[in-house]
Order: structure tokens, then C-alpha cells, then sequence
């Protein structure tokens, strides 16, 4: 049998991360065979959520906003800022510690090779936040991967530039690790005991 709607579906299931041939034919099969109804609903929340969740304007984290509810809060405290790769990390974050500041997610880290500077990190943005005299305090939860240490350099040099304080998260969260699988045990106290960046 050939069909080409269905070369069409099996085509575009495969821009999902880890889904190759294979998969995405078993995926279309099942949506086509039993999913019909949970197809049509991923389709209308894929479509919905793509047309409207943009990026915060002060922190670059997903948002259906202009400002995201976190930055809009008067609850958060403003000499904290976080900065972090993704917005995966920000939600670990989040959710395992007990931050009240504010964040700035890079959406990526420095990686030269791959054509991502500080301009693709949006790094200008985060000059301008630390500018404004607001921040104290620049905590740099970047992952302790080669990328994410020089990522961590260069934003303490940042951070230096405008008299703010830069910290990184202690020991505790394995060299090489990503944030995002740390146990919360052991990020939350990475978290409240934060420690110098070197120079
Ligand atoms: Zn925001």
C-alpha cells in the first residue's frame, strides 16, 4: 500500500527528538489505527501552542505574554536574578528549591562551534537587566558540562561589568550532569549553598 498522506505523516512525525523511521511509522499507524480521537486533539494543542506561546521579553522563557507571570510578579524578589540554559532547568529549578528571585533562560549555551554566541543567547538583554542597578546578585545554574562552565565564565565577566555578584550552585550536582535529572535532594541544597565564581 502506498499512501501519500500517510508518507506526509510519517515524514513529519520524525521532527520529534529520538523518532526515526521506524517509530514514526508504528506512530502513525497507531493514531491512524487507534488514536484517531488523541490525533486530532495533538494536532489543535500542537497548532494552538505554536501559534501562541512566544518568549518572555525580560527572560526569554516561553510565554503566551508579552511578560511572563513570573516576571510580572511583585512577589519575587528583584536583586536575584537566575541565569539558566533552558527552560526545562528553570522549572527544575522552580519547583525543587525554594528561589524567589527572578530568572533569565539563555535557550542554550555557548557552543562556538555550533554557531551560538552571546547574541543567539540573547546576552545583550541580560546586559541591559543587569544595567538597570535592580540585580545584586547573578546565581549561574548553567549545566557543569565543558559548554555550560564556559557559558558560566563568560556571563561572571558579564555580571563583573556591572558590579553585580556573581555565584554558581555548590558542589553536588555531578560534572557532566545535566540540571534537569539532578535529584531535587541534592539540587535544592546546591541551591541554597552557592559559592564564589572564580576569577
Ligand atoms: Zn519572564
Amino acid at each position: 500500500m502506498s499512501s501519500p498522506l500517510l508518507d506526509h505523516l510519517i515524514e513529519a512525525l520524525r521532527c520529534l527528538p529520538g523518532v526515526g523511521q521506524k517509530s514514526a511509522q508504528r506512530m502513525a499507524y497507531h493514531l491512524l489505527e487507534r488514536g484517531r480521537e488523541g490525533g486530532l486533539k495533538l494536532s489543535a494543542a500542537l497548532a494552538e501552542a505554536i501559534e501562541r506561546i512566544g518568549h518572555c521579553e525580560l527572560c526569554r522563557d516561553f510565554s503566551e505574554e508579552k511578560i511572563c507571570a513570573i516576571c510580572a510578579s511583585n512577589s519575587r524578589e528583584r536583586s536575584l536574578l537566575c541565569a539558566v540554559e533552558s527552560p526545562a532547568d528553570r522549572l527544575v529549578i522552580e519547583q525543587a528549591t525554594g528561589y524567589r528571585g527572578r530568572y533569565f533562560v539563555l535557550q542554550g549555551r555557548l557552543s562556538p562551534l555550533d554557531g551560538i554566541g552571546p547574541r543567539e543567547l540573547g546576552l545583550d538583554r541580560l546586559a541591559t537587566r543587569l544595567a538597570d542597578g535592580e540585580v545584586k546578585e547573578l546565581i549561574i545554574a548553567t549545566n557543569p558540562t565543558v559548554e555550560g562552565e564556559a557559558t558560566a565564565h563568560y556571563l561572571a565577566q558579564l555580571a563583573r561589568q556591572f558590579d553585580v555578584h556573581p555565584s554558581r550552585l555548590a558542589h553536588g550536582v555531578p560534572l557532566g550532569g545535566e540540571l534537569e535529572y539532578v535529584d531535587r535532594g541534592t539540587l535544592a541544597h546546591a541551591f541554597g549553598s552557592r559559592i564564589e565564581v572564580e576569577r
